[in-house]
């Protein structure tokens, strides 16, 4: 019988060590009478057997898909084919104590504590024979926003750009009001159910900050919807790193292609000024302190912009919702909007309504929308340059 990774070492693996420590097995042998050794030998049974009754409920399918720390597979539930899932399957990597990366256990740390429509639901964790930590989620079907930004047949509007961030600010305000930062939000970790609504996925580098003098790692968050903060090397932060990326992802939504593409950190921080304006002590008291910041060259300075540069870079949003992009990019992360108070702006009541979920626009085989057009500009960055930007540049390393 496998021994699943979430419970403690087996009964006969303990009075194996014992053996070969001391060849003494008239210990281990007494150790086995003992009522604790007794009691921990029934909670195994206890647990593998559980294990063993969550496994068999599944039946894995096709591979969906591969990140760096799993594979993706269709699966569906033994008594109902109809009754689709997604299981992650968690690789087994030596680097890490116990074979299981940071990653796995924070995405099961915090998919356990969070139920929300906008949250991916992550149904039962079972460890299979080979070891390996399985994470039984929600199935999402109609890929991610990634795919639909990228996708130049798909036409959307400002109607579906509102349905589609009511969902991501919804779900990150959950996450939020239960002390979860998610850490790495981006279009590509933003996947589509088949009734349309959109889920936060992939909580791999998620952490929680009920305590605000704690130091995090600044290492976090894809870079091209990093915030100015992490980028000056901050060490405290709060749910407002998530909004400056919710802020990236909405200007991407309107403009088909990143906003801010930097291609090395020193670079993201450079373009961040000349989109936004220079964060000096006077638009950001306290900027000057943060570990990593460069002072700027006085005779460089770029103003900060204001309402007339977001109307005029992101026409399409109208004055309110340029409005709401603005106060999401605000360089000093104690003015910029908490989730809260993104949620409670005039934008999502101002025409024109949100695309109701079910007639969104989906990707091919759906049907596709004539909207008020935002086709794709030129000068697009390369496909693979952008997919999981994070994991493969710069955070493989991380352990906080
Ligand atoms: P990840 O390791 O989470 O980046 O997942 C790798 C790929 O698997 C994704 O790009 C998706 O194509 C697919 N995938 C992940 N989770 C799901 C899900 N819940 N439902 C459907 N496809 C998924």
């Amino acid at each position: 019988m496998a021994v699943s990774p979430l419970v403690s070492p087996s009964a006969s693996a303990i009075a194996h060590r014992k053996n070969d420590a001391t060849g003494a097995s008239v210990t281990a042998q007494k150790n086995e009478a003992s009522p604790q050794f007794v009691q921990h030998a029934a909670d195994r049974e206890i647990t593998e057997q559980m294990n063993d009754e969550v496994r068999h409920k599944y039946i894995k399918t096709k591979k969906l898909g591969e990140g760096t720390y799993a594979v993706v597979f269709l699966g569906h539930l033994r008594t109902d084919p109809s009754s689709f899932v997604a299981i992650k399957k968690i690789k087994v990597n030596t680097e890490y104590r116990d074979g299981l990366s940071m990653d796995a256990i924070r995405e099961v740390k915090y998919l356990q504590e969070l139920s929300h429509p906008n949250v991916i639901a992550l149904h039962d964790v079972f460890s299979s024979k080979d070891q390996n930590l399985n994470l039984i989620l929600e199935y999402l079907p109609r890929g991610d926003l990634e795919m639909l930004i990228k996708d130049s047949n798909i036409h959307y509007g400002v109607p579906d750009i509102k349905a589609w961030m009511g969902m991501l600010v919804r779900g990150v305000w959950f996450c939020h009001e239960n002390f979860v930062l998610h850490r790495d939000i981006k279009p590509n970790n933003l996947l589509i159910a088949s009734d349309g609504e959109v889920k936060l996925a992939d909580f791999g580098l998620a952490r929680s900050f009920a305590d605000p003098y704690l130091n995090m790692t600044h290492q976090v968050i894809t870079r091209w919807y990093r915030p100015p903060e992490l980028l000056y090397g901050a060490r405290q932060y709060s749910g407002v790193v998530d909004i400056w990326s919710t802020g990236m992802v909405f200007a991407e939504l309107l403009l088909r292609v990143p906003f801010v593409a930097g291609n090395s950190d020193l670079d993201q921080v450079t373009k961040i000024c000349e989109a936004f304006g220079t964060p000096t002590e006077e638009n950001w008291p306290g900027v000057s302190k943060l570990p990593n910041y460069v002072p700027a060259d006085r005779n460089h300075l770029m103003p900060t912009q204001g309402r007339e540069f977001f109307l005029r870079q992101f026409p399409t949003a109208g004055p309110v919702g340029a409005d709401l992009l603005m106060s999401m990019c605000t360089l000093d992360p104690r003015k910029r909007s908490t989730a809260y108070q993104a949620l409670q702006h005039n934008w999502w009541t101002t025409e024109p309504r949100p695309t109701n979920k079910e007639d969104l626009p989906r990707k091919s085989g759906g049907t596709k929308k004539m909207g008020d057009d935002l086709t794709r500009r030129g000068g697009e960055l390369d496909d693979d340059q952008f997919k999981n930007a994070a994991r493969q540049l710069d955070f493989t390393a991380m352990r906080e």
